[in-house]
């Protein structure tokens, strides 16, 4: 491991660690799994012993042995273990930037060859295919011709004042692509001018901050930022919130960008969308990277309460609290019973408030919750937000 891998900054917030344990207490991954070695505290302090022991003067100082191979991958593997949920950065009473932190160290774990080996699978795929499941990336589009009705263009114009950035799991998952289809299907009845990238998207790079190989973003970026370009686009839409966040904090400022729950409550409030009346109780789960991550709560609720004849409850843990649905941090790769334990641990918070349906404005939380009640035949409807809008459409006559 290379110390070269954190800034200064990161060295000396570590250092103002408590002790306090209060990230232990919250973290999905340690409660889980009942392991608290998975918390961010047990994580930190065991960065420093080694940090310290890989330095000359700071090992003499402290008197430490080098560790050996055996614990640097225990402690590795704990590392992955981690669905990068941000919780504890958000509740950390001396501010450390523990997310940031974790990146880090996956960043380290990468360039020591001490990372579990499943994360090749992530470098590979981004190479050859341009996405993160292998597929074939002129198929990337394909979701449209599950439409009712596909227009000659096939949402593949040359130009486009708006360009909707699909994202991996919803062009590839079957369960996840009736959310680019409810979202399309909006916009069009908004008279929205958009365009889909199709075979000229590729994945927007975000499994490579998890996967600690950022070393290959830039050309990944440069690639997705001229694709835009040429549509003459000045604003790029995601429904998938680890999309936005990406553009948001690693791409350059040359375009306007969105989150779909952010540009639906836009169309809303000047009623652009026609809807009816949808008599149902939900809840809103709020996705990691769109909440903690990307600091919006508001614009998902009030679309939802936009619509007439909704009820919703709220989470007893919602917005800066929300608890992970465990699809985050590539732990699904990684550990994908952990996964699953930290989706039941949702699923039952949901259960508790008694509504029907919970709603979300995420692919792949969708994708984890559906894939867990599916398994264990738990009747409880998941919805992204785009989809709830979409069924309280009004209907031609
Ligand atoms: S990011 Fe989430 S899962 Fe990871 S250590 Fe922090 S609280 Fe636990
Ligand atoms: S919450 Fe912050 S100060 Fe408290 S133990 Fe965790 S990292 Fe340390």
């Amino acid at each position: 491991m290379s110390n070269q891998d954190y800034r200064v900054r990161q060295l000396i917030e570590m250092e103002a660690c408590t002790n306090c344990q209060i990230c232990a207490e919250i973290c999905p991954a340690a409660s889980a799994s009942r392991q608290g070695n998975l918390s961010a505290v047990y994580r930190m302090k065991g960065l420093k012993q080694i940090l310290r022991s890989r330095t000359g003067l700071l090992r003499r100082f402290f008197g430490k042995k080098k560790p050996g191979d055996d614990e640097l991958n225990a402690f590795g593997n704990t590392v992955f273990r981690c669905t990068l949920c941000g919780h504890c950065q958000e509740i950390c009473p001396v501010g450390i930037r523990l997310k940031e932190l974790w990146f880090a160290i996956r960043q380290d774990l990468v360039h020591s060859d001490l990372y579990p080996k499943k994360i090749d699978m992530i470098r590979e795929n981004l190479q050859e295919s341009h996405n993160v499941f292998a597929e074939d990336n002129q198929e990337r589009a394909e979701w449209v011709e599950d439409m009712r009705k596909v227009p000659d263009h096939g949402y593949l114009k040359d130009r486009a004042e708006v360009v909707y950035f699909t994202g991996c799991v919803a062009a590839y998952f079957p369960l996840a692509q009736k959310i680019p289809i409810a979202l399309a299907e909006i916009l069009d009845l908004s008279g929205v001018n958009f365009t889909l990238l199709g075979a000229e998207e590729w994945c927007c790079g975000f499994p490579l901050l998890g996967a600690g190989l950022m070393d290959m973003f830039q050309e990944i970026m440069a690639h997705n930022i001229e694709v835009v370009r040429k549509k003459g686009a000045r604003k790029v839409i995601f429904a998938c919130p680890s999309c936005y966040q990406m553009w948001r904090e690693h791409y350059p400022r040359e375009f306007e960008i969105a989150h779909a729950s952010q540009f639906l409550m836009g169309l809303m409030k000047s009623n652009r969308i026609p809807l009816q009346e949808l008599p149902m109780t939900v809840t809103y789960h709020d996705p990691c990277d769109l909440g903690r991550g990307s600091r919006i709560f508001d614009a998902p609720r009030q679309a939802i309460q936009s619509i007439p004849g909704i009820k919703l409850v709220e989470l007893a843990r919602n917005r800066e609290n929300s608890q992970c649905c465990g699809g985050g941090g590539n732990l699904e790769m990684i550990d994908a019973k952990l996964s699953a334990e930290i989706a039941k641990q949702k699923i039952e918070e949901v259960m508790r408030t008694g509504a029907e349906a919970v709603v979300t404005s995420c692919q792949q939380c969708v994708r984890t919750m559906i894939t867990y009640v599916k398994r264990n035949r738990i009747s409880l409807e998941i919805l992204d937000i785009t989809q709830l809008i979409h069924r309280a459409l009004k209907k031609e006559d």
